[in-house]
């Protein structure tokens, strides 16, 4: 999970400091001095590491802190406001121009940052929100390129533009953009060549571009996993080109989190999202208050419920909430309810996001694959015996293990489950709607 090792390290300095009753300004200073290893070996870039313990510590060695009842609990929130403070106060949105108007997001990046994968879940975002974007394909050195973007756009249901090699990348866009036009499009969004390294051939590429075109905002995509590699790219692209906004990829990968926490601070320019997985709805919105949530080991509570707003379809959750309180859940619902959370993304990442969960979580391998022995009991189940699970006997239970290829005892433990739960739900039903006051819960 993103930032879990510059998680732990932190929590593990904050409980020392809440441990204590009252600090003396020994205590924070050696606590900062953690702090700061902490984010040292989060590959932080150094000034920024710097700039941020002198900050957070002339706030917290001030007579407020000290004299106050909590004193760890303050010096927390002082570096939880001073980490939000670095990453941008704010969310920065991609900016864009009345609908009725044409936007051109120029994408750049270097080569394997996750541009083109990028490119198409921008697009899909785009879509979400109501607009028409065109994607451009302006990679003409490698064919691999276009055919990937082609793929991607096929898959968001957006379409591509493209001339094929043989074309310059400017030609290329304003043709795009001519095209946009003719065909009712509001946004175009360019996925230009990236090289492994920075080279003045492709600066000057995307320089001729903007100078032509009438680029609205630069992106740059840079991996997360390069750690200060990228917060140097940043740097560079900003200076060479001028970028609007930046977005980081792979941070699903990235245990330290250096680059997340630099370049904002270094290039001044946003975050604008965060790519937190290979398919092309893992791209999140970028909110440095929720990410300095999540670093500390605090939670973040409200993407989880914004993912589950974006995956869950409404009718079906009252639908189920009805069926839970008459306790009518079956084993058609059960599998819902698993591909519902697979949808959301991993079950690691989610239970990431809950308060304290994560320090508890770091030795627990959780992946995905606890549901499948679940599913395919269900899927072996007939239509009926899946929705009506009282009928299930031992030669039907048998067969259902057969069919699974598992052991008739996986079987049972799933039916008995089933039944505890619907006694549960039954007897929350029941506590709800008043019929629990009397006898055993009273
Ligand atoms: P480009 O050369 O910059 O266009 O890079 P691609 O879009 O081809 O991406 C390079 C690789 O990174 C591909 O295998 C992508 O699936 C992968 N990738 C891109 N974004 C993410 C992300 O946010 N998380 C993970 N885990 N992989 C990503």
């Amino acid at each position: 999970m993103a930032f879990d090792s510059l998680s732990e390290k932190l929590q593990n300095v904050f409980k020392n400091l809440r441990g204590k009753g009252r600090l003396t300004e020994a205590d924070v200073k050696v606590a900062l001095k953690e702090v700061k290893m902490a984010l040292l070996e989060a590959d932080v870039n150094f000034k920024v590491v710097k700039n941020f313990i002198k900050s957070v510590q002339e706030r917290a060695v001030g007579q407020d802190v000290m004299t106050s009842l909590t004193p760890g609990q303050m010096v927390i929130k002082i570096v939880n406001e001073e980490m939000v403070k670095l990453m941008g106060d704010e969310t920065t949105e991609l900016v864009l121009k009345p609908a009725s108007e044409l936007t051109v997001i120029m994408m750049c990046g270097l080569q394997g940052a996750g541009k083109t994968t990028t490119t198409a879940k921008i697009a899909g975002k785009l879509k979400q929100k109501g607009r028409k974007p065109l994607l451009v394909a302006c990679d003409v050195y490698r064919p691999a390129a276009i055919k990937q973007l082609q793929i991607n756009g096929e898959k968001q249901g957006v379409e591509v533009f493209s001339m094929g090699d043989g074309h310059k990348p400017v030609n290329i866009a304003k043709a795009a953009i001519e095209h946009a036009h003719k065909n009712g499009f509001n946004v175009v969004i360019l996925d230009t060549a990236g090289r492994l390294h920075i080279d003045e051939d492709m600066m000057t590429e995307l320089i001729e571009i903007k100078e032509n075109v009438d680029v609205t905002q630069t992106v740059l995509v840079v991996d997360a996993m390069t750690g200060q590699d990228a917060v140097n790219v940043a740097e560079t692209f900003n200076g060479k080109i001028g970028v609007d906004g930046v977005i980081i990829t792979k941070l699903d990968g990235d245990t330290r989190g250096g680059a997340a926490l630099s370049i904002r601070a270094v290039t001044g320019r946003p975050i604008l999202y965060v790519g937190m997985g290979e398919k092309l709805s893992d791209l999140e919105q970028f909110y440095p208050d929720r990410m300095a949530s999540r670093i500390l080991g605090m939670g973040d509570v409200l993407t989880l419920i914004e993912k589950a707003q974006e995956t869950i379809d409404e009718d079906k959750a009252r639908e189920m909430e009805k069926k839970m309180r008459k306790a009518e859940f079956d084993f058609n619902d059960f599998l819902e309810q698993i591909q519902q959370v697979k949808k959301m993304g991993g079950i690691g990442d989610l239970l990431g996001m809950l308060p304290g969960a994560s320090a508890q979580l770091k030795d627990v391998e959780i992946n995905d694959d606890i549901f499948d022995g679940t599913v395919a009991i269900i899927n072996s189940m007939t239509k009926k015996e899946r929705s009506q699970p009282d009928i299930l006997n031992p030669s039907r239970k048998k067969r259902i293990a057969k069919g699974a290829g598992v052991d008739i005892s996986e079987v049972n433990k799933l039916v008995k489950q089933y039944e505890q739960s619907k006694k549960m739900m039954k007897q929350m039903s029941g506590m709800m709607s008043g019929k629990g006051k009397r006898g055993k819960f009273k």
